[in-house]
């Protein structure tokens, strides 16, 4: 069998080949010894190629030796492929941005990518940020609390500060991200409030940064990949909001967190 790896800071994604079709598995890194143990159980010699940042340290725990390539060409591969199999036009010419643990952006033209931009703002900031605020620790936990939450209890729209009176840009865009202050101290938000409002923080800092450097490299379309939108649509519709306001078309793939392992499988 052949199998794409992307041992990634936080997930393992594993994407392989089977009746001919590609199946989709992930592990969590910090569970090394259990993926590397499926792996040598499921498979009989595999050919293996692993891409991420993990890739020494998991491919040391295989017993056959892997092809190791570069994550950002992987990504890259897996994404073109992942998007015209589900007939998701993103042209010659698009950036993409992968929201791992962190947040790396890529410009690709005629198949080619360049890193132009990252942030340290990504999944691992949900994942510290919510339990700082919250005690809540569990991934799944977290996005689904977050999706019954409501913003409106923690941040400042523009609206709130115009008291009624007509804003010169739309009333509802975000005047500041935790900044209804005054609310927050007289009574604690509940903590899906809370939720709601950190995963709107960081969809709308990414969806700016990564909308400007669309501008600046003259994309029309930005790919959105990476485990944070894993049961997160509350991530992606704020992506495609904002998005669509400044006219960047974004585009989520399925299975796109798998994007790196596909790339890695196709290198085979
Ligand atoms: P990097 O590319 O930065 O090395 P990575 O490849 O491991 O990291 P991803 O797998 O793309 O990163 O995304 C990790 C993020 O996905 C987490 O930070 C979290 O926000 C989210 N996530 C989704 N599912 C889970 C899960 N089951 N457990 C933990 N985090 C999850
Ligand atoms: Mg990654």
């Amino acid at each position: 069998a052949k199998i794409g790896i992307d041992a990634g800071g936080t997930l393992i994604k594993i994407a392989y080949c089977q009746n001919g079709s590609i199946n989709y598995r992930s592990f969590q890194s910090k569970s090394m010894e259990e993926a590397a143990l499926w792996i040598t159980q499921h498979f009989e010699n595999p050919t293996i190629c692993i891409t991420g940042g993990k890739s020494e340290v998991l491919a040391e725990k295989l017993n056959t030796q892997p092809k190791i390539i570069l994550e950002f060409d992987a990504t890259a591969q897996g994404i073109t492929y992942l998007a015209s199999r589900q007939q998701q036009s993103i042209g010659n010419n698009f950036l993409f941005v992968n929201v791992g643990t962190g947040t790396s952006m890529h410009y690709v033209q005629n198949g080619r990518q360049e890193r132009v931009g990252g942030s340290g703002i990504g999944g691992g900031t949900l994942l510290g940020l919510a339990f700082l605020m919250t005690g809540i620790q569990d991934y799944e936990q977290i996005v689904q609390n977050a999706a019954e939450g409501n913003r409106e209890n923690v941040d400042l729209k523009v609206k709130d500060i115009f008291e009624g009176a007509i804003p010169p840009i739309s009333g509802d865009l975000t005047a500041s991200n935790f900044g209804k202050t005054e609310a927050i101290v007289s009574e604690r938000p509940a903590d899906e409030d809370i939720l709601a409002a950190m995963i709107g923080f960081v969809g709308e800092v990414l969806v700016t940064i990564s909308s400007q450097m669309a501008g600046q490299y003259d994309a029309d379309t930005i790919v959105y990949v990476g485990s944070s939108f894993r049961s997160n649509p509350l991530l992606q519709e704020i992506i495609e909001m904002y998005a669509g306001m400044i006219g960047k078309k974004p585009v989520f793939l399925d299975r796109g967190e798998y994007s790196g392992a596909v790339g890695a499988l196709l290198a085979l």
